[in-house]
């Protein structure tokens, strides 16, 4: 099964993708990681991302494709793959089930944790203490990243929900446990349906 897990900046996303891929076996592809990897590494892709990414916009989209294609196609077995922080655009979700359907593949699963703008801004006063994170650090910075997944993403997510792909949308202004439990139960439902 192939997931893709959504949610604006601090809805939790790292947090859940942990625990989905240690229960199921998923293969986790986080374009956030991988840029941020990048960066530690001053690599020029990172150095290029970085551009955008400490003023909270989206880098651009040929780069973040470049990273998701040959990851996936990198992979031995390609499939079981969680894809966290992709796509983030209409541009990317076209490019992500255009490359799937070539290689006769599907996304079977999009996770979608809502959380109020309130809640974000809190969330990333504490993630910027504990987690260090620049991009947290800057409110201006994080109302950026939000205004980038109202702007963009969320249109992503219809564009996708159009496809007839199943979406659960989760009320991410719970506990990690509360929500792990729905997107626990639902993963488990899809793995008996495909087994
Ligand atoms: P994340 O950890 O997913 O919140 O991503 C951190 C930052 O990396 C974002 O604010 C963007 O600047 C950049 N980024 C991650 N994924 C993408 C993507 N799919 N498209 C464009 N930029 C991305």
């Amino acid at each position: 099964m192939n997931i893709i897990i959504f949610g604006p900046p601090l809805a939790g996303k790292g947090t859940q993708s942990k625990k989905i891929i240690n229960d199921f076996n998923l293969t986790h592809l986080s374009t956030g990681d991988v840029l941020r990897n990048e960066k530690a590494k001053q690599s020029d892709l990172g150095l290029k991302a970085e551009e955008y990414s400490s003023k909270g916009l989206l880098v651009p989209d040929n780069l973040v494709m470049e990273i998701v294609e040959s990851f996936y196609f990198n992979q031995k077995e390609k499939n079981n793959f969680l894809f966290d922080g992709y796509p983030r655009n209409i541009e990317q979700a076209e490019h992500l089930i255009n490359f799937l359907e070539k290689d006769k593949n599907v996304i079977d699963l999009v996770i979608y944790l809502k959380v109020p703008k309130d809640v974000l801004l809190e969330r990333a006063k504490i993630r910027a203490i504990e987690e260090d994170r620049k991009d947290d650090t800057n409110q201006n910075t994080v109302l950026t990243r939000i205004d980038e997944f109202v702007n963009l993403t969320a249109h992503a997510i219809d564009f996708i929900k159009k496809q007839g792909i199943t979406t659960i949308e989760i009320n991410g202004n719970q506990s990690v446990e509360e929500i792990y439990k729905i997107i626990y139960q639902k993963l488990n439902n899809l793995e008996s349906e495909k087994s």
